[in-house]
Formats: structure tokens, sequence, C-alpha cells
């Protein structure tokens, strides 16, 4: 990305001339990505964000990234044990963004990371939740009336779940089984919990689906950039 003399930008902006730019540097009134810099060399990009007396007079371009997190990432920006978050991938792309909700440590599957703060604000609040399917492996057997159960909602130490769809893909009699369960609201370890509630561990949960998105064409690890008419569809 190209990169030009931080006095540069803020006249590029059009706020005021390069000269005065150069006075509001030195003076301490410029930011850039959240921290002062009185520096007139600075480089900056596009990407950066620049404030002048606490004002944004950039814009970042948004991004908007489909990203099948492996289990084994923290669903965080920085881990202060130092495990690998889900945003190392994308310290190269000259914007910073974030995991739109979480999936759990072990947990795998869709995770939409965004710089759009407006949009992961409207995604997570519980108002408009976002329906979402988990691929389910557990230790042991659902049996059919638990099942029900599970669809009609059960008590959690947080209170009762709301309906769920619950579906059966493959039964390995007495051994483990591997479920389909779409949840319209999203607490924390929500499907490990249910679950756990009728005895059984979850050993492998993956995310397959976010409301219409899934993760086709996408391996382990893989991400791609969602489309301006998928992003429409989400908000
Ligand atoms: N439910 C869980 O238990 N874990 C997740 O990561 C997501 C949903």
């Amino acid at each position: 990305m190209t990169e030009i003399r931080l006095q540069k930008a803020i006249a590029n902006s059009g706020v005021t001339s390069r000269r005065k730019a150069e006075v509001l540097i030195t003076e301490g009134r410029v930011s850039v990505n959240d921290e002062i810099v009185t520096e007139l060399g600075t480089k900056v990009t596009r990407s950066d964000k620049i404030e002048v007396d606490g004002v944004l007079i950039t814009k970042e371009d948004k991004v908007y990234i489909l990203y099948y997190k492996p289990a084994g990432e923290i669903s965080a920006v920085e881990d202060n044990r130092g495990r690998s978050t889900v945003t190392d991938l994308f310290t190269e792309l000259g914007k910073r963004v974030y995991p739109v909700g979480r999936l759990d440590y072990d947990t795998s599957g869709i995770l939409i990371l965004t710089n759009d703060g407006e949009f992961t604000q409207y995604m997570t609040h519980p108002k408009y939740e976002v329906t979402k399917t988990y691929r389910v492996k557990v230790d042991g057997i659902l049996k059919r009336h638990e099942q029900k159960q599970m669809e009609s909602g059960i008590m959690l130490e947080d209170g009762k779940t709301a309906p769920s769809e619950v579906n059966v893909i493959r039964d390995k009699k007495n051994k483990n089984m591997i479920l389909e369960v779409t949840l319209h609201e999203g607490r924390n370890r929500q499907v490990r919990r249910m679950f756990e509630h009728f005895g059984l561990k979850v050993l492998k949960l993956t995310r397959v689906n976010y409301d219409f998105l899934n993760l086709e064409g996408l391996g382990e690890g893989e991400y791609r950039y969602l489309k301006p008419h998928e992003i429409k569809k989400l908000v």
C-alpha cells in the first residue's frame, strides 16, 4: 500500500494546508491509529485512522471477510496467553479487522471479520440475532425424546433456550452421533451446554451456516471477501 507523509494525508483530506498540518502535528493534535504522533516524517497509508483534535479525517475502506476458522484459535484480536487468534492471518491486510461475535477456541467454522463497527453491532444485537447452524459430533446418542426437548427449549443455567431445529445427520448406534443444530439465539457455549444438559460431550463443533452464508469453496483456515450483495442481504 502506498505510503505518504502524514501532513500530506491531512492536507489531502481537505482539512487544512500542508503547512498548517505540520503545525497541528508538532502541537500534538494529530493521532494515527489512536496514538498521538508529533514526528513530521511519519508515513501513513490510506488504511490508517487519522484524527485531528479527536475528529476522524480519514475513512477506512470497509472490508467483510468470511473466514473458515480452524479449531485452536481465539476469537479476539490478541490473546494474553499468546495463543493464535482469528486475526493473525490478516495482519498484512493494512486494516484492523475484528471478529463479529465469537466461536470457542475449539470450535471451527464460519466467522465474519470486519473493520465496520456498525455492522458488528447490528449483527450481534440480540434483537437481530442471525440464524446459525452448527454441525456437532457428540460422544454418545441423543435420544429421540431428548431431541424433541432440545428443539422446544431446555432449561440451562442462564434460562430456557429458544426453539431450535435439530437434525440427525449420522447415527452410529451406541457410539457417537453427528447432528445439525440451528439456533436463533447466541449464548456463550450454547451448543456445548445444550448437549451437556443430556450428559453428552461435544467432540467436534463446526458452524456451517451463518444466516444464508455457508463454507462452500473454503477449507479450514481459508477465507474470502463477502460480495456487496451478500453484505446487503445480511443487514
Ligand atoms: N456454541 C458453542 O458451544 N460454542 C461455539 O463456539 C458456538 C456455539
